[in-house]
């Protein structure tokens, strides 16, 4: 099975001090999933079970980005 590489795609998290939006690259979630709000500065533990969601969203999205491309 061919995956799909998401590993560069970014992802929205939301910080639950301001609620504001924090950009993450899958990647460096996968690496560590604590994430430093710009905004007010702190720190958050990413919710993994949301984080696995989004990066099989982001899967879903770039397979078929790829098979759009061949058509
Ligand atoms: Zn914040």
């Amino acid at each position: 099975m061919a995956g799909v590489d998401v590993g560069g795609v970014e992802l929205d998290f939301t910080c639950p001090g301001c609620g504001g939006t924090v950009q993450a690259a899958i990647d460096a979630v996968r690496m560590l999933p604590v994430l430093d709000c710009p905004a007010c500065g702190q720190r958050f533990g990413v919710d993994l079970e949301a984080f696995s969601v989004q990066v099989t969203q982001a899967e879903a999205a770039a397979k078929a980005a790829r098979k759009r491309r061949k058509a």
